[in-house]
């Protein structure tokens, strides 16, 4: 293959993202890109980017993007012996969970999660003692330790079928408040939640999609479920990012309001410059750790490995395992 010389190769970097990177802003990434290109070549690595990260992350140095379960079902394909991940902390160890063989490493350690934050194994514990006999449904979004400690995982996407998989009348379902309302508002079965809430999407109101409504008149709206109910009630559709961009590609709503993360409207706005992306979003700062500037460093110097102790990793990978069987 012909190595393109680095100008030409920047020119074409930047061509995918012009719609979303001002031209003033490129030069300060293109050491960085040109770095992260010659380092994955030379580690035998890649770089698994959610759809929350960058434009210059997403667009210019990935090999794979998605949501969580995607990218670390992707990174399981590959014969990559480093696998770096531009997401958050418990997307690393879902990918380590699912890689166990391979480096996973993390560009900042203190990526972390409201949502993951929000719950314990102890706090599992306690759930199990009220409700004997109860199955515990847990969003991917949580600890290794937190899925060890649990029955099943289930994401967004799948989580009313993951709760109705389990043929219980009630299932506890944990961290995710919001995504627990929602899914209870489909299915016949009980849903316990728990408290935990993503700061990012918590943020947004029923009165903020009726104003964009008025602000945009014929915006479709869609919104994620980590949103609050009468949110997702004040929607279009609601679904998980893959979802959203599903949903994007298949209708191509003249006007579309994604309901998430900011990055997640740049990201996908670069595939539909025909569509106009009205821009409702929160900034999610545990995903906006992750740089290029750290991503170099951690292909330079292999810091930052995420290891799980085997005494959780067994029951971790049988919870999402049993998921993925699904
Ligand atoms: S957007 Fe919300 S759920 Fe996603 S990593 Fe940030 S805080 Fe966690």
């Amino acid at each position: 293959m012909n190595a393109l010389r680095p100008s030409t190769l920047s020119d074409s970097l930047y061509g995918r993202v012009s719609r979303v990177i001002p031209p003033f802003e490129w030069p300060s990434f293109e050491a960085d890109i040109a770095a992260i290109l010659r380092l994955k070549a030379e580690r035998n690595a890649i770089i698994l980017a959610h759809n929350y990260q960058s434009p210059e992350i997403f667009h210019c140095v990935a090999d794979v993007v998605g949501d969580s379960l995607a990218l670390a079902r992707e990174a399981a394909n590959g014969d990559a012996r480093v696998i770096v991940m531009a997401g958050v902390h418990f997307m690393a160890e879902t990918a380590k969970l699912l890689n166990p063989s391979k480096t996973v490493l993390i560009p900042d350690p203190q990526a972390g999660c409201s949502l993951a934050e929000s719950i314990t194994p102890d706090d599992i514990g306690l759930l199990r003692q009220a409700y004997p006999g109860v199955p515990v449904v847990t969003y991917v979004n949580t600890s290794a330790a937190v899925k060890a400690a649990s029955d099943i995982c289930c994401t967004s996407a799948n989580a009313k079928k993951v709760v109705e998989s389990l043929g219980a009348p009630r299932v506890i379902m944990i961290p995710d408040e919001y995504l627990a309302r929602n899914v209870a508002a489909q299915t016949e079965v009980e849903v316990i939640a728990w408290r935990g809430r993503c700061e990012v999407h918590e943020q947004f109101t029923a009165a903020d999609i009726r104003e964009l409504r008025e602000a945009h008149p014929g915006a479709i709206v869609l919104a994620h479920p980590e949103c609050a109910p009468e949110v997702v009630a004040a929607a279009d559709f609601a679904g998980s990012t893959a979802d959203m961009i599903k949903y994007v590609g298949a209708r191509r709503p003249a006007r579309v309001a994604l309901v998430t993360e900011c990055s997640m409207s740049d990201n996908v706005a670069v595939h539909y410059p025909d569509l106009e992306f009205v821009r409702p979003c929160g900034l999610c700062p545990h995903m906006k750790r992750i740089t290029l500037g750290k991503i170099r460093h951690a292909l330079e110097t292999l810091e930052g490995e995420v290891t799980i102790d085997p005494i959780v990793a067994g029951p971790a990978r049988r919870a999402v395992e049993r998921m993925l069987a699904l």
